[in-house]
C-alpha cells in the first residue's frame, strides 16, 4: 500500500489521479490532498476517499470549508502545501499543483527522501540543478507523469545517459498546426483552449499553441535524465500516440506509445518498478497505420525557441520563461492581451533580464517574483502604446 499526498487535487491531473486512487484502493491509499481555492471539489473528493487532512491555499477558502466540513483537519496558506509534502504519513507525493508554487512542495518532498510523482514541471523548468542535486543527496526520486518524460523513462529502463545518443520528444502542434502564424494573432481563449488531442488545465493549453509546453519539456528532458540540450529534439505527431523515442549508441530506436490519457504515466508514476494491470484503455496495431511524423516549423513554434535560448543562458532564465508566461497567459485568458502578444512579451521579459549571483532557492524565486513585475510593465506599455 502506498500513502500519497496529492497536491492540486482539483485540476485536471489530479481528478485523474483521484480516478486512479479509487480504482486502485487496494493499493493507493491517499492521505491528504491540497488545491488552491476550490473548496466545494477538495471536500467532495475527501468524503470520496475518506481523506482527513486538507488544505487550501486561499484563506478564505480554508475558511469555508472548516465552516462546512468537519470530517477532518483544513490547512492553509501556500505553507500548507509544503507540511503535506513534508508529512510523514505519505511516502509519495503527486505535485499537479500549476505554476512555481509548486517548486517549494516537491523540494521539500525530495528533501525527506521521497518518491515524487512529478507532473508540476515548473518545478524543473525554474530548479532542475537544484533539485537534481537534493534527490541525489536525499535518495528521494523524482518520476515523470509528464507523458513524453514518461515514455523516455520507460524506454530508458534504467541505461546510463552515455548510452544515448538523441532523445526525440513528441509535440501535437497544438490547435493551430495547419494555420498560418498570422491568422491566428487575434484567436479568442476560446479558440486556444480548443487542444487536439489532450484535455487540461488551461495553461498548459495555452502554453501548447505557443510552443511554450515544448520548450518547458526539453528544459524538464535535460534535468530529468541530465542530457545535453542538442540531444533532445522535438517532432511533430499530431496523434500524441508516441510520447517518447530514445535513440541508442547502437542505432536502435525505442519508442513509448499509449492512447492519450495521463492516467497511464500517472499510475507508472506510483507502480514503478512494477506495472499494475490497468483497465485503462488500449491502443489497437490498427491505429498506428495512420501516424505522421514531421519537424517543427520555426514560425509556428516560437515558445520552442524562447526556451532553447533561456536554457542555453541557464541561471535563473528559465524561471524568469516560466515566470513571463505565466503572467502573460493569465492577462491573455483575461482578454487583457491577444494570443500574438504571448510570445513577443515573454521574449522581451527574457531579454531584459540580467542573472546575478549563485543559483539558489531564493534567487530563483526572486528572477520568478522580477519577471512577474516586468511582464505586466511590458504588457501596459504595449496595450497603451
Ligand atoms: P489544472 O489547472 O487543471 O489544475 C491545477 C491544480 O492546481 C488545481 O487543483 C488548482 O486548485 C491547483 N492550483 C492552482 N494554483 C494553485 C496555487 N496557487 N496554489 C495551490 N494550488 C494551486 O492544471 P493541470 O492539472 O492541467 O496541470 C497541473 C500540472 O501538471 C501543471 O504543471 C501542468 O503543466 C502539468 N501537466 C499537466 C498535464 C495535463 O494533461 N493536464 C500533462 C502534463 C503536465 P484550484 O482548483 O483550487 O484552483
Ligand atoms: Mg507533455
Amino acid at each position: 500500500m502506498i500513502r500519497v499526498a496529492l497536491l492540486g487535487a482539483t485540476g485536471s491531473i489530479g481528478s485523474a489521479a483521484l480516478d486512479l486512487a479509487g480504482a486502485y484502493r487496494d493499493r493507493i491509499r491517499i492521505v491528504s490532498l491540497a488545491a488552491r481555492s476550490n473548496d466545494a471539489a477538495l471536500t467532495r473528493a475527501a468524503d470520496g476517499l475518506g481523506v482527513r487532512r486538507i488544505a487550501l491555499v486561499d484563506a478564505e477558502a480554508a475558511r469555508r470549508a472548516r465552516d462546512r466540513w468537519k470530517n477532518g483537519e483544513v490547512l492553509e496558506g501556500e505553507s500548507a502545501l509544503t507540511a503535506l509534502a513534508e508529512d510523514g504519513e505519505a511516502d509519495v507525493v503527486i505535485n499537479a499543483v500549476v505554476g512555481s508554487i509548486g517548486l517549494k512542495p516537491t523540494v521539500s518532498a525530495l528533501s525527506r527522501g521521497k518518491r515524487v510523482a512529478l507532473a508540476n514541471k515548473e518545478s524543473v523548468v525554474l530548479a532542475g540543478e537544484l533539485l537534481t542535486a537534493v534527490a541525489k543527496r536525499s535518495g528521494g526520486m523524482m518520476i515523470p507523469v509528464d507523458s513524453e518524460h514518461s515514455g523516455v523513462f520507460q524506454c530508458l529502463a534504467g541505461r546510463p545517459v552515455s548510452d544515448v545518443r538523441r532523445v526525440t520528444l513528441t509535440a501535437s502542434g497544438g490547435p493551430f498546426l495547419r494555420r498560418d502564424p498570422r491568422t491566428t494573432l487575434d484567436s479568442t481563449p476560446e479558440e486556444v483552449l480548443k487542444h487536439p488531442t489532450w484535455s487540461m488545465g488551461e495553461r498548459i493549453t495555452v502554453d501548447c499553441a505557443t510552443l511554450v509546453n515544448k520548450g518547458f519539456e526539453v528544459i524538464e528532458a535535460r534535468w530529468l535524465f541530465d542530457l545535453p540540450p542538442d540531444r533532445v529534439d522535438v517532432v511533430i505527431h499530431p496523434q500524441s500516440i508516441v510520447h517518447a523515442l530514445v535513440e541508442f549508441v547502437d542505432g536502435s530506436i525505442v519508442a513509448q506509445l499509449s492512447v492519450p490519457d495521463m492516467r497511464l504515466p500517472l499510475l507508472f508514476a506510483l507502480s514503478y518498478p512494477e506495472r499494475w494491470t490497468s483497465e485503462l484503455p488500449r491502443l489497437g496495431v490498427a491505429d498506428l497505420a495512420t501516424l505522421t511524423f514531421e519537424p517543427p516549423d520555426p514560425d509556428r513554434c516560437p515558445g520552442l525557441a524562447l526556451a532553447r535560448r533561456a536554457l542555453t543562458a541557464g541561471g535563473t532564465a528559465p524561471a524568469v520563461l516560466n515566470a513571463a508566461d505565466e503572467e502573460a497567459v493569465r492577462l491573455f485568458l483575461d482578454r487583457k492581451i491577444r494570443f500574438g502578444d504571448l510570445m513577443p512579451l515573454v521574449e522581451e521579459v527574457l531579454t531584459a533580464h540580467r542573472p546575478e549571483g549563485p543559483l539558489t532557492l531564493e534567487s530563483i524565486l526572486e528572477a520568478d517574483r522580477w519577471a512577474r513585475g516586468r511582464l505586466h510593465e511590458a504588457a501596459a506599455h504595449m496595450t497603451r502604446g
